[in-house]
């Protein structure tokens, strides 16, 4: 096939990684202009002094049905992290789980002192109405936060706090469970018909695997973008670009000059390494401290492929202290005191500022046309959509699909 004129992207994430290959596919050579020096935006692995650290702590849910189209999962060697999460409430650790996918967590999860019996049947009763809700009636739901949703399944104000609080402050990354009910339902169906995944190498070989399926795409590092409009990108260097085609896979909010593009709202976290002698979190399971007046959130034990050392990863979505080293200082104090490990060696922190987008209409998808904002400039991001891997997926197929119609 002839190759077609050059289609630019702004934005080497996942979602301009996407665009790109949609648009391979479609007979076009794309050029994509990254402002850093590669590829994966939020998602990426870093060498930091030996280690392979994530930048900030995440997984990829299995299930996601954009996932399962562009990725080869095989070859990512996913570790399946355990349904469910070890609990710390009240000097005391619990195990729970869903049983049906593994019924050796029955006994722990109906003994443990997280909620009553009845709402340990009710978290059942959701999963199997979730399994049986489509994603078209999840995202067309009337739109509620999830910490009303909650109070209307019947769940008690215990197992709230000390699970679902502590357990999706982790997702959503803020505290209060004020994120949109249809993102509740759409994460909590994806970990009930799935698994919460990390690829063996870290998190960024989702996006090196994108990058390594481009084979007509050209890539600008190093070369941020000041200005896009109609007919013309101006980088940060002065230099302008001709162009027929555009797609804006970053936040397009000072990109356009004139054009009204809503403000983003971002949620923020920050991520700690350490490396620890031991853990009592056991393997492949989210631990989650559920008292309140702490710093950490959630905390992941694992073994550094190259190393074979103990790292533990320790979120905090609330940094109320004025200097990074008092943060340090009092979640290795937390981690000390919950997980048992005595020789806590700190590695590296993560500050996201720009971490989830906080979107209040969350949607699933829409039409190509409505990621146009120019007659040749498109959007792609999750901030679209939904903050997930999920939604900056199909944010880029459709920018790709719907630039692609102008060009003809
Ligand atoms: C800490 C954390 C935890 C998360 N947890 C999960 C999770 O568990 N599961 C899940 O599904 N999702 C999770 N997410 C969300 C997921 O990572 C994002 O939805 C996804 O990576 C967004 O991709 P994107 O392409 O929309 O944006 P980005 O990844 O932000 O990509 C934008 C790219 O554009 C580049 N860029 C920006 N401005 C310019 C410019 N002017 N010129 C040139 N280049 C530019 C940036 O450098 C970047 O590479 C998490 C995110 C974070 C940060």
């Amino acid at each position: 096939m002839e190759p077609k004129h050059k289609i630019y992207i702004i934005g080497a994430g996942v979602s301009g990684l996407i665009a790109a290959y949609e648009l391979e596919q479609m007979g076009y050579h794309p050029i994509i202009i990254e402002q850093t020096a590669e590829v994966g935006g939020r998602v990426k692995t870093i060498q930091e002094k030996g280690y392979a650290l994530d930048l900030g702590f995440q997984v990829l849910l299995s299930a996601y049905p954009l996932a399962k189209k562009y990725l080869d999962m095989d070859q990512l060697q996913l570790n399946k992290l355990e349904s469910g999460a070890f609990i710390y409430a009240n000097n005391k650790s619990y195990l729970i789980g869903d049983p049906l996918r593994n019924w050796k967590i029955l006994i722990p999860t109906l003994m443990s002192d997280i909620g009553s019996i009845a709402d340990k049947l009710k978290i059942l009763k959701l999963n199997i109405q979730l399994k049986f809700k489509s994603l078209d009636k999840i995202f067309a739901s009337p739109e509620k936060t999830t910490l009303e949703y909650l109070v209307e399944c019947g769940f008690s104000s215990k197992i709230i706090e000390r699970f679902f609080k502590p357990f999706f402050t982790g997702i959503f990354l803020e505290p209060d469970l004020s994120t949109s009910s249809r993102m509740f339902e759409f994460v909590y169906k994806m970990f009930g018909e799935g698994y919460a995944t990390i690829p063996e190498l870290g998190i960024g070989a989702i996006t090196k695997q994108l990058q390594s399926k481009l084979h007509h795409t050209e890539f600008m590092f190093n070369c941020g973008v000041k200005e896009v409009t109609n007919n013309q990108i101006l980088l940060q260097s002065g230099e302008t670009i001709a162009h027929k085609g555009v797609i804006i896979a970053s936040s397009p909010a000072s990109l356009l000059p004139g054009h009204k593009s809503p403000t983003i709202a971002w949620k923020k976290c920050m991520c700690l390494y350490f490396e620890v002698n031991q853990t009592n979190i056991p393997a492949n399971t989210i631990a989650l401290i559920a008292d309140a007046g702490n710093y950490t959130n959630n905390l992941y034990a694992y073994t550094d492929a190259a190393t074979g050392k103990t790292i533990l990863s320790a979120t905090t979505v609330q940094q109320k202290e004025p200097s990074i080293e008092k943060i340090i200082e009092k979640v290795i104090m937390e981690v000390q005191q919950y997980t048992g490990a005595s020789l806590v060696h700190y590695i590296q922190h993560y500050e996201i500022n720009f971490a989830l987008p906080d979107i209040k209409d969350i949607k699933m998808t829409a039409l190509p046309s409505n990621s146009k904002v120019l007659e040749n400039v498109f959007v792609a991001g999750d901030y679209l959509f939904n903050g997930s891997l999920n939604a900056a997926m199909e944010s880029g197929r459709l920018a790709a699909l719907g630039i692609a119609e102008t060009q003809r």
